[in-house]
């Protein structure tokens, strides 16, 4: 299975980073390595002295794919989850400033945080999915889907241009703004609307 990742897919946050605003989706992959086994805390890498977090929205594909076209990329997923995109924001401005590949901010173990369940779409108005993350009790991002300048199917459909898509893949959509640092002893929590779906302790 593969991770794939959108980056820039809400405006403020694209302009909090003082990156422009993609004209078509801008992916990037994370290894299956970087999910985080259940149940176990999150270990700041010794590489880093800045890991964001980053809440997202996940599609879990469900049926193999390639060249899917917008209208039936729909057929390809049934259920949402909510994912954290870990980031070593340091590590990943230095490769930006010399233009190399961010893999190595982007895909460390543990740097794809999922959640144990995921929402049947049925149960959801897709254009309208609020979503929040929760940093010590306090909610530190707060996104809604209607805000994605790609859509799940817009994206299902150009990723699938490059890749073929299979039963299991996971596709991480982009986080609202609000991305931040954590530090030793935070607690994570995201929820889709006000279902708790994802806790993290940061060690
Ligand atoms: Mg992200």
């Amino acid at each position: 299975m593969k991770i794939i990742c959108i980056g820039r897919n809400y405006i403020k946050h694209a302009k909090e980073l003082g990156n422009s605003i993609p004209e078509e989706p801008l992916f990037f992959l994370k290894p299956d390595t970087a999910i985080q086994p259940k149940g176990h805390p999150f270990f700041i890498p010794e590489f880093s002295d800045n890991i964001h977090y980053e809440i997202e929205l996940v599609v879990r594909i469900n049926k193999t794919g390639k060249h899917i076209e917008e209208q039936f990329a729909h057929k390809y997923y049934s259920k949402i989850g909510l994912g954290i995109d870990f980031t070593a924001r340091d590590i990943q401005q230095e490769c930006k400033k010399k233009g190399l590949p961010w893999e190595k901010a982007k895909g460390f173990d543990g740097s794809a945080q999922i959640s144990r369940t995921f929402i049947d779409k049925s149960e959801l108005d897709l254009y309208n999915i609020s979503f929040k993350l929760e940093l010590n009790g306090e909610i530190v991002q707060n996104g809604n889907s209607k805000n994605m300048l790609f859509h799940f199917d817009k994206i299902i459909s150009y990723i699938s241009k490059f890749y073929t898509l299979k039963i299991g893949d996971l596709i991480y959509t982009g986080t609202p703004e609000g991305v931040g640092k954590v530090q030793v002893g935070d607690i994570l929590k995201g929820y889709i609307g006000e279902k708790e779906m994802l806790m993290v302790e940061v060690k």
